[in-house]
């Protein structure tokens, strides 16, 4: 089977293994990167950043055959993405902040520290990196070469195949230290020989006490965050649901509700040839299960499937910073077509976002009380 299987029977059945096989050790064996393909992982973040499977789904399939107390660990790494995606949405400015930044991408050139540049050809071959890994590249390409965060951060962003906003940023400025500020993650060649089972040993090739100043930063007040519950209603004649990268599964909850739709998947080229033909056989996949479904990739013919399907309400699924497909300007023409349009929030995050504006010690202490609301645990 294909590591990132794009079909969803495929998926279920890579998460069943995963569950029967691996997930009852994930705590002790998440830590180890011995390379492809990395059965210690769930590999699972392409299709949770596109919500081609949701975390609710995820959770609920794993604990049906698990108790919540045996896999904590998986648990919550599962919500740091939530976490995450809650914390920027509450602090924005970081976000815009890091765009701002202007330096061109660039692939780093051989540098001789051999796990580096297995990760570097990795990363490009695979579209994927084990998360340790992820945080040694990021500490050996800001400490070790002096290269900018920002830097790696959109190298990062362009060979990803779960690249998202939030956790990328928020992963390379954790291991700067600026997200938690004047905690830098060094990388270290005794843990990489000891967390690769040999395979790297970078001795004396990194710096492992590099200069740091952390004086005067601050990621400043965060923002309530009062987006509104989503509901559900039968009423909505002529309704249309947008499919895009931000949620590619919401559908099913008008499935489960017997609510009639339209559904158009918006999905456009990716200048990176792995991520887009990862992204066009899941569109395929998504083409194959829906039933009235239209593929489009511009505006032009997202307003068209709009006016051919006589759409009047529109649901498009909610944009957290960092997600913006759809612009002011898109919007105003969905008014103009005489549409309604309303953002599907999901309850998950609705719940798990208010708890986000703190650190990750305050917010785990209520996913249990997440998992009940979600009626999962
Ligand atoms: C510098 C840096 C950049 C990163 N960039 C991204 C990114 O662009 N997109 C992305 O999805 N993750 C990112 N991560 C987080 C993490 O590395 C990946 O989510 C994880 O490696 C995905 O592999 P997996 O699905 O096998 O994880 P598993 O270990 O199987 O974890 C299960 C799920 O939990 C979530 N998860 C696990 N660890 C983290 C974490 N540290 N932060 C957030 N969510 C987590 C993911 O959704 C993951 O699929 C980054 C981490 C660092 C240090």
């Amino acid at each position: 089977m294909n590591d990132f299987p794009t079909n969803k029977i495929n998926l279920l059945k890579h998460l069943n293994n995963f569950s029967k096989n691996e997930i009852l050790n994930y705590s002790s064996n998440r830590n180890y990167d011995l390379g492809k393909p990395h059965h210690n992982v769930s590999k699972l973040s392409p299709f949770l950043r596109r919500r081609y499977i949701s975390e609710e789904e995820v959770l609920r399939i794993i604990l049906k055959n698990h108790k919540v107390e045996n896999i904590q660990k998986f648990i919550e790494e599962v919500f740091w993405r939530t976490y995450w995606r809650g914390w920027l949405e509450t602090h924005p400015w970081v976000y815009d902040d890091y765009k701002k930044y202007k330096e061109n991408v660039f692939t780093p050139p051989k540098t001789g520290i051999g796990c580096f540049d297995h990760w570097c050809d990795e990363l490009i071959e695979t579209g994927y990196l084990h998360n340790h890994s992820r945080m040694w590249f990021a500490s050996i390409w800001i400490f070790t070469l002096g290269l900018s965060w920002q830097s790696g951060a959109k190298f990062f962003e362009d060979n990803l195949l779960d690249f998202c906003p939030a956790s990328n940023t928020l992963g390379w400025r954790w291991v700067a230290g600026i997200q938690t500020i004047g905690k830098p993650y060094i990388a270290r060649a005794e843990n990489i020989k000891e967390f690769t089972k040999n395979r790297f040993y970078p001795q004396n090739q990194l710096n492992e006490t590099p200069n740091l100043d952390f004086k005067n930063l601050s990621n400043g007040k965060a923002l309530n965050f009062n987006g509104k519950k989503f509901q559900l209603s039968e009423k909505q004649k002529n309704l249309g649901l947008l499919l895009n990268q931000n949620d590619l599964s919401f559908n099913e909850a008008f499935d489960k509700q017997n609510i009639q739709y339209s559904c158009c998947l918006y999905s456009t080229k990716h200048k990176n040839k792995l991520i887009d033909n990862f992204q066009k056989q899941l569109n395929e996949d998504i083409c194959n299960e829906v039933k009235d479904i239209t593929l489009t990739n511009s505006f032009e013919q997202i307003y068209q499937w709009l006016i051919d399907k006589r759409i009047k309400n529109l649901i498009i699924p909610y944009q957290t910073t960092g997600n913006h497909v759809f612009s002011a300007t898109f919007l105003n023409k969905i008014n103009l077509l005489g549409i309604n349009y309303n953002f599907y929030l999901r309850d998950w995050d609705h719940n798990a976002f208010p708890y986000c504006n703190k650190g990750f010690f305050h917010f785990k202490k209520m996913i249990n009380e997440l998992l009940n609301l979600a009626s999962i645990s």
